[in-house]
């Protein structure tokens, strides 16, 4: 579904993604694995065009020079130049780090930012669904963004990608800072969300320990490239991936 190749991606003169070549399969779900600046945040803003938009702002600015080189494929379409917005409408949703929810909306009113391109039926159907993976949600529908707590937040911030109807869905380090029994509740949560709506998914994450399991294919990148990739037995099974990742 989605094929990339040869992507390099520099901020001024400094490489973040370093000739990157993968793929990512339809309905499954897609691990990109790597210590603090690895590169995996650029990536994600590369395939969902985020960066262009990044590239342009500081064009303005007169600062930073961005440069992307390399193809994306997405459904057999290349959309490298495509911008974000566009992207957004062919079905590649981006869940960013550091969850950016709307701290001054209600939960609801987040949702309903989600899905202001989807159509009265399909908001319906998902917010629905939203409520059953997060029935948390459902109970803090009137409650701030900026009210809830982290792994509350992530949800909110998974569920407002959801109402966009996404065919690829990023999320973009969904676990960070959250604790270890909320960490489960969100990794269940993302396996039933893919098993029940066979959403494409790429999840990326610093340790790969939790979201493993879960994948069917990974990446390891290292200094903004891939250097390892497996299935998840493939990866669980393999030393390097053992040591610096598992802590094994
Ligand atoms: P983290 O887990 O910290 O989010 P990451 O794997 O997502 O790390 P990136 O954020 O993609 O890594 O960063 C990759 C490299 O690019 C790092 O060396 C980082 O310092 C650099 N970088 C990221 N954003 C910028 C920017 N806006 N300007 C300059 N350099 C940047």
């Amino acid at each position: 579904m989605l094929e990339i190749k040869n992507l390099m991606v520099f901020y001024e003169n400094s490489i973040a993604v370093n000739n990157i070549s993968l793929s990512v399969k339809q309905r499954g779900i897609t691990g990109i694995f790597g210590a603090n600046s690895a590169g995996k945040s650029t990536l994600m803003k590369t395939i969902s065009g985020i960066i262009l938009d990044q590239k342009k702002k500081q064009e303005m600015k007169g600062g930073e020079r961005i440069t992307v080189l390399g193809s994306i494929t997405f459904c057999g379409e290349e959309i490298s130049k495509v911008l974000p917005h566009q992207r957004a409408k062919k079905g590649i949703i981006l869940c960013p780090e550091r969850r950016r929810i709307f701290a001054e909306s209600s939960v609801m009113e987040n949702l309903r930012i989600g899905g202001i391109l989807a159509t009265k039926a399909e908001a319906k159907r998902t917010l629905d669904f939203v409520f059953t993976v997060f029935p948390a949600l459902k109970e803090l529908k009137r409650r701030e963004g900026g009210f809830l707590s982290g792994g509350e937040q992530q949800m909110l911030a998974i569920g407002r990608a959801l109402m966009a109807q996404p065919k690829l869905l990023i999320l973009d380090e969904p676990l960070l800072g959250l604790s270890p029994l909320m960490e489960q509740m969100l990794v269940k949560g993302i396996k039933d969300i893919n098993k029940e709506t066979q959403i494409t998914t790429i999840v990326s994450e610093q340790y790969a320990r939790p979201v493993l399991p879960i994948i069917t294919y990974g990446y390891v990148l290292e200094n903004g490239g891939a250097v390892v990739d497996g299935t998840s037995e493939e990866l669980m099974d393999n030393p390097d991936v053992k040591a610096a990742y598992l802590g094994m």
